[in-house]
Parts: C-alpha cells; sequence; structure tokens
C-alpha cells in the first residue's frame, strides 16, 4: 500500500498513526509536492479509508500490480544522455571477456565506426567450470572504461558479487546482472544501492514474472532503472545453446511497455545464427541489442563460436 502525506504534513506522527494501525512504513520516497509512506506488505489487514482519516495523509492507494515500481517507470532507462527504449535502437558490443588493454582498445575503435554506443566486455566473469577463465578482475574494469572513452562509448558490464559492486559501479555506466544471478536477491539490493541503471539478464529457467519481480528488486534498492536482457532460456535441443524467446521480447515490449534488450550471443552459442537474430528481436520491438564481438574468435578466452567480427555489426542494421 502507497501512503502520500502533504507536504507540510508530519511524517513521524503519520508513521506513528499508522503503526496504531499495524502497519510499517518500509521505505520513504520525495516527489515533487508530497512525499509517498511505502507500506511493507506484511501490515496487518486494514482498511484503506481508515488510513486515510489520519491528519496529514493525501491518498491512500493499492496497487494491484506486484511490480509497481517497474510499472511506473515506463518504457525507457536512462544511461546519461542515452536513452535505452527511446526512439532509435542501441547497440551493445564487445567482448565476452576483457582479455587484455591492447585488445579492447582495437575493438572499441573498430566498433565505435559502426554504430556502437556501448562497449561490453566482462572483468568479473561467471563460469560454468571452475578451470574456465574468470577474467582479469579489477585492471580489466579500468581497460574497458578508458577504451569506451576514447571513442565516446558508454560501459556495460557485469556485477558477479556484492564485494564488486563499488568497483564496477566506479568504472561502469549500466551494471550488468548476469543470468546465472537473476535471482540473487541480496546482490540484487547491492546492485540497485549503487543507484545506477542496470541491465538484467533473464535466468535460464526463469518466467517472465520471476525477472520482473528481481527487476523490481532493483528498483526497491534505488536502481535509477532496469533494461531487460533476454538471452535464451534453457530449451531441449543442443542445436542451439539456450533458446531465444522472442514471444517474450514482444510481449515485455509491446503489451507491458518495458524496454528489453535482446543478447542472440549467449541466447545461440553460434555466431551464423547471431545477425539474423538480432534483426528479429529489433523487428518485433526490442529496445535494442547486445551481441559478443572478437577480431580473432580462435582465440578467444571464453565464448570464440559466439563471437562475430567487427565488420559483421555493421550488418545488423537498425541501431544507432
Ligand atoms: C555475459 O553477457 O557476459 C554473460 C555471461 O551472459 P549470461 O549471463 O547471459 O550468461
Ligand atoms: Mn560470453
Amino acid at each position: 500500500m502507497i501512503v502520500s502525506v502533504h507536504d507540510r504534513a508530519d511524517v513521524k506522527r503519520v508513521t506513528q498513526a499508522l503503526a496504531a494501525h499495524g502497519q510499517w512504513v518500509a521505505r520513504v520516497e520525495e516527489t515533487p509536492g508530497a512525499q509517498l509512506l511505502v507500506l511493507a506488505a506484511h501490515g496487518a489487514a486494514v482498511d484503506a479509508a481508515r488510513l486515510r482519516e489520519i491528519p496529514g495523509v493525501a491518498a491512500v492507494s493499492t496497487p494491484t500490480s506486484s511490480h509497481p515500481l517497474l510499472d511506473a517507470a515506463g518504457p525507457a532507462v536512462a544511461v546519461g544522455a542515452l536513452r535505452i527504449g527511446g526512439a532509435t535502437p542501441v547497440l551493445m558490443a564487445g567482448p565476452c571477456a576483457v582479455e587484455s588493454e591492447a585488445r579492447i582498445h582495437a575493438l572499441a575503435a573498430a566498433l565505435s565506426t559502426r554504430g556502437v554506443a556501448v562497449l561490453r566486455g566482462g572483468a568479473h566473469k561467471p563460469r560454468t567450470s571452475p578451470y574456465s577463465f574468470r577474467g582479469h578482475g579489477e585492471i580489466a574494469l579500468g581497460w574497458l572504461r578508458d577504451a569506451a572513452d576514447a571513442h565516446g562509448m558508454k560501459v556495460v558490464t557485469e556485477v558477479l558479487s556484492e564485494a564488486d559492486v563499488d568497483a564496477v559501479a566506479a568504472k561502469a555506466d549500466l551494471l550488468q546482472v548476469g543470468s546465472r544471478n537473476m535471482a540473487a536477491f541480496a546482490l540484487l539490493r547491492a546492485v540497485g544501492r549503487a543507484r545506477m541503471p542496470v541491465l538484467l539478464k533473464r535466468g535460464a529457467a526463469a518466467t517472465i514474472d520471476e525477472w520482473l519481480l528481481a527487476a523490481e528488486h532493483l528498483l526497491a534498492a534505488g536502481a535509477t532503472g532496469v533494461a531487460l536482457c533476454e538471452r535464451g532460456i534453457r530449451g531441449f535441443d543442443p542445436e542451439t545453446r539456450n533458446l531465444l524467446d522472442l514471444s517474450a521480447v514482444a510481449l515485455l515490449a509491446n503489451v507491458h511497455r518495458l524496454p528489453v534488450i535482446v543478447d542472440p550471443s549467449h541466447a545461440t552459442g553460434r555466431r551464423d545464427l547471431v545477425v539474423p537474430l538480432a534483426r528479429a528481436a529489433l523487428a518485433c520491438g526490442a529496445a535494442g541489442v547486445m551481441v559478443e564481438v572478437h577480431d580473432d574468435p580462435a582465440v578467444a578466452l571464453s565464448d570464440g563460436p559466439q563471437a562475430i567480427a567487427p565488420d559483421d555489426v555493421a550488418l545488423i542494421g537498425g541501431c544507432s
């Protein structure tokens, strides 16, 4: 339940009066001309009309959605001056992992001339095997930031653990929560507290509702916006790494009116399908695409088979 109070009301007294009705204030939000007291969902059952009688209370509303903040956030997310979900689809591209300073600079140079607005690259990599390359860590965040700055691009990179939030937030413009961590609620809260925009990847077996509730966790903790990222869900056929759920993209983009980025690289695991599915994603309403790129996929330290060449990025079309 959300209680809005008059701008001159004594919030402390209103809070006490709410407590007398068995209602706890979970959060206070400032809005122009008023304050909103967001009540904890586990308060005692109470008639909203009785709360409206408390002096200082202007209105009481009972959102029916389980993700009211996400609903209110609307179809666009601001990443500085860049809008995800604005008139022009956004192209995000870069290597799976930031492998070396020289390589990320060369890739940034190539991608910036092919319409890429956001440079991606992992410094902290989630790997299924503990023996696979897990990223160069903090030093790679600096290489990524410098490479993006040199070519006027934004940075998106993954936050793998709560311990890394501050270091990643210091270098990134958009914080990525990976598929394996979509339901890691303590991490979501810590990422939200950085008060930045977030790219939230869909868990490999997450329903749309679970995904939206994870986004609500981020917003409830303070994230300034959430772009959803469809990266394929677990299918039964090993021909592709995952199954790209374009129905979810069309539903979220056109019915829920939320910003969705599509990652055809992790969805398919095969470079020959990346460009066609990136185009299909834009055709069904995606706010942009994120693709993995490598200048020499044969020597890539991770995900080489799904990396396309920098030149191929230009084939996607339809992005700024
Ligand atoms: C990534 O984008 O670097 C990544 C690891 O993807 P996902 O979380 O979708 O597997
Ligand atoms: Mn990858």
